[in-house]
């Protein structure tokens, strides 16, 4: 992590194919392989994001829901298939997924390649303003060369 400043902060988490160096194992018999949460690092403080690696042919061996968070799934290199209430659907660089909480959920990956996605988690039906509706200009001259 870098410029963990008041008003910005920033962490790097290296090249996708490498998203596989981190585990994240709450206890002794649960661990995942490849996940990497970043909230607490940013400090963010109205969603969490996973940097999400599954290698060739393997799966999140669990479904899961949500009590609060609906859960955004980016697909960012390969492909894998979300399975969502008894549902299958293709998920793959460029798309994007809503799951909402009560949906049952698991990701695998059924290829022989890499796949890689993020998942962004927010709270449902917690979003008032939307698109560029809750940003401003602000009006002050700024330099590229600081
Ligand atoms: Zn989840």
């Amino acid at each position: 992590m870098i410029n963990n400043k008041r008003n910005y902060s920033k962490v790097d988490v290296g090249n996708w194919d490498n998203l596989g160096e981190n585990t994240y194992q709450p206890s002794p018999t649960f661990k995942v392989v490849g996940k990497k949460f970043i909230r607490d690092e940013l400090g963010l403080t109205g969603a969490e994001i996973s940097y999400n690696l599954l290698e060739a042919n393997t799966q999140i061996p669990f479904t899961h829901k949500h009590r609060e968070n609906e859960e955004i799934y980016l697909g960012i290199k390969g492909q894998g298939q979300i399975f969502l209430d008894g549902t299958i659907t293709d998920i793959r660089e460029g798309s994007c997924i809503r799951v909402g909480t009560d949906a049952e959920r698991a990701i695998r990956n059924h290829t022989s390649e890499l796949f890689v996605f993020i998942v962004i988690q927010v709270k449902q039906n917690s979003m008032e303003k939307g698109k560029t509706s809750d940003g401003y200009v602000v009006n002050k001259e700024f330099d590229w060369n600081i």
